[in-house]
């Protein structure tokens, strides 16, 4: 992957621009950046490495060279009273892009990408303000794509794979996996208003029916069965009483299961 093999490939689309890096802090920072400094509607940022890549809360994200793909799209155009839908769009358009390869993806609320219950690609969406108004969004994506990419298991609090392993042969070049990500992600913002939207982010949803505990900082976790999305994005689960508890955003990790009762 180089700057000419992406930019051939992303001409297909209609990209702001785009700023490729053989190795970088943090994609998002340099989208962040570009996004302040006037950036055009659709401008991508893209490294081959990320030496400071985040999550949320500044929690590493792994992109180690030649394995994984690191992207930050920056947008400008999006349907202002759906935000809370963004990461629900670049969850699908990863998903999409997985299932085009013949797996099938999960999504695990809010920003998960789930390849056999394995954690395959992150999302971190960050805001440019102009005042009280939203400038510009930042949507970062990580996914891993060869074996190298995934964390050694030791560091980890969930399990990761990659499309290689999954796939069980060599995967696609990354600039056509970036491209399907970015043509999904094109049309769908289109949509984020629509109910066929919301209906196929809840159906590819990870859990659904199961029992989950959203771990949502020092709180208590709430538990329930998995049910699906309120229309703003939020997690909608059924507790041991059958009442409805909706989670909102904001720092949460779903884990399967109930949580243990210690005497
Ligand atoms: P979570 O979704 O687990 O709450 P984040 O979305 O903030 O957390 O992602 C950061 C976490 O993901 C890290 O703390 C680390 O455990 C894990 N992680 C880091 N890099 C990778 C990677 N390349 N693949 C899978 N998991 C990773």
């Amino acid at each position: 992957m180089n700057e000419h093999s992406l930019k051939k490939a992303l001409s297909k689309l209609n990209i702001g621009g785009l700023r490729y890096f053989d190795s970088i802090g943090s994609t998002n920072d340099e989208a962040l950046a570009w996004a302040t400094d006037n950036a055009s509607d659709f401008s991508i940022v893209i490294a081959d490495e990320q030496t400071r890549g985040r999550g949320r809360l500044n929690r590493a994200w792994f992109t180690p060279k030649g394995s994984a793909l690191a992207l930050s799209l920056i947008l400008r155009q999006f349907p202002r009273p759906y935000l809370s839908r963004t990461v629900g769009l670049a969850a699908l358009s990863i998903a999409e892009s997985c299932s085009g390869l013949g797996l099938a993806p999960r999504i695990k609320w809010p920003n998960d990408i789930l390849l056999s219950g394995k954690k395959t690609a992150g999302i971190l969406i960050e805001t440019v303000w102009s005042g009280e108004d939203i400038d510009s969004l930042v949507i970062g994506m990580g996914i891993n794509v060869f074996k190298e990419s995934v964390p050694p298991a030791e560091s980890l609090q969930f399990p990761a794979t990659c499309l290689e392993d999954e796939l069980g042969r060599t995967p696609p070049p990354r600039e056509e996996i970036v491209l399907n990500v970015l043509a999904s992600l094109f049309r769908w913002r289109n949509h984020m208003d629509s109910n066929a939207f919301m209906k196929l982010w809840e159906e590819k949803l990870a859990f659904r029916g199961e029992q989950v505990q959203a771990i949502t900082g020092n709180d208590a976790p709430l538990t329930g069965e998995l049910l699906g999305l309120e229309s703003d994005g939020g997690l909608r689960l059924c507790d041991a009483q059958g009442k409805s508890v909706i989670v909102r955003f904001g720092d949460v990790s779903l884990r399967p299961g109930t949580p243990s009762v210690s005497s």
